[in-house]
C-alpha cells in the first residue's frame, strides 16, 4: 500500500488515533495536512514528518470551513478529531451536548463538504474516513451526548456514501472499541469499569492507536475501492457477542 505523492488531511492529528494515523500514512509516503487545536502538538508532529500544520478549534464552524479551504487541495480526508464528557442523560447540559455535536458531528460534515466540493470541481474522485465509535450503537452509561454524536456520524457517513459515492468519493467509518489514547484514559481510568469492558472483548484487550490507523489506511486505499458506506468495527469482536 502506497500513498506516495498523495496528501491526506487528518483532523485531531495532535494526539491519539489521529497522531498514529498521520504517522502511519506518512510512513506509507503521504504528505499530511494536520488540522488540530494545540499548536504544541502541531510543532511536535512537524518535527517528525512532512506535514502542513493548521491550528483551528473545530467547534467553531466558520473557522473550520476557512481552515479547510486554506488547506485544499488534498487527496483524502480523515475526520478523526473528537471529544467527550462523562455526563448522564439526567445531567447532561445543553452546552455540553451542543459542543460535543459541534466537534464530533458538525465538523466532519463541514470538512467533508469543503473537500468534496473541491474534488468535484476538479473532476477528481476521493475517499473520506470518519472516525466513529462502537458508542454509535451501544448505549454506554454517562456517554449520552457522545453516543448520540457518534450515532449521528454513522448516519451522516451513510448519506455521504450515497450522495458523494455517486460522484466517485467513497465515505466509510471506523468504529473502535476502547483505544489506548488520552481520551480513553479520561473515560476508562476506573479499573472496575475497564475490567467489565475488557471482559466483553473476545480478543481480551483494548485497541492500540496503530491498529485503528492501519484500518483507516486500508479504507482510504485502492484496496478498498468497492467499500463505501460501512461502519467498520475495530473492536476485537465486542459487537459480535
Ligand atoms: P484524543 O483525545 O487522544 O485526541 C483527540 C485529538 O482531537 C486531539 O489532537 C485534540 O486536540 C483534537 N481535538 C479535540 N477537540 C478538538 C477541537 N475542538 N478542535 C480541534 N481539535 C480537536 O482522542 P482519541 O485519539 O482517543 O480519539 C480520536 C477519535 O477516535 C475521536 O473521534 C474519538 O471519539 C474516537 N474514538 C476513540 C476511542 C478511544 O477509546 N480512544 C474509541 C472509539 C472512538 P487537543 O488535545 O488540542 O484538544
Amino acid at each position: 500500500m502506497s500513498f506516495q505523492g498523495r496528501t491526506v488531511l487528518v483532523t485531531g492529528a495532535g494526539k491519539g488515533i489521529g497522531r498514529a494515523t498521520a504517522l502511519h500514512l506518512a510512513s506509507l509516503g503521504a504528505r499530511i495536512v494536520a488540522l488540530t487545536r494545540s499548536p504544541a502538538d502541531l510543532d511536535d508532529l512537524a518535527g517528525r514528518i512532512d506535514c502542513t500544520p493548521v491550528a483551528v478549534d473545530l467547534a467553531d464552524a466558520e473557522a473550520t470551513r476557512d481552515a479547510v479551504r486554506s488547506a485544499l487541495p488534498v487527496d483524502f480526508v480523515v475526520n478523526n478529531a473528537g471529544t467527550t464528557s462523562l455526563e448522564s442523560v439526567l445531567d447532561v447540559s445543553s452546552e455540553t451536548f451542543d459542543h460535543i455535536h459541534a466537534v464530533n458531528t458538525r465538523a466532519p460534515l463541514i470538512v467533508a463538504q469543503e473537500y468534496a466540493r473541491d474534488r468535484i470541481a476538479r473532476g477528481l474522485t476521493g475517499a473520506i474516513v470518519n472516525v466513529s465509535s462502537i458508542a454509535s450503537t451501544v448505549g454506554f452509561r454517562d456517554h449520552a451526548a457522545y453516543c448520540a454524536s457518534k450515532g449521528a456520524l454513522d448516519a451522516l457517513t451513510r448519506v455521504m456514501a450515497n450522495e458523494l459515492g455517486s460522484r466517485g468519493i467513497r465515505v466509510n467509518a471506523v468504529n473502535p472499541v476502547v483505544t489506548l489514547t488520552p481520551m480513553a484514559v479520561k473515560a476508562w481510568s476506573d479499573p472496575e469499569k475497564a475490567g467489565g469492558m475488557l471482559a466483553r472483548i473476545p480478543l481480551g484487550r483494548f485497541v492500540e492507536p496503530d491498529e485503528v490507523a492501519a484500518v483507516i489506511a486500508f479504507l482510504l486505499s485502492d484496496a478498498a475501492a468497492m467499500v463505501n458506506g460501512v461502519a467498520l468495527p475495530v473492536d476485537g469482536g465486542f459487537l459480535a457477542v
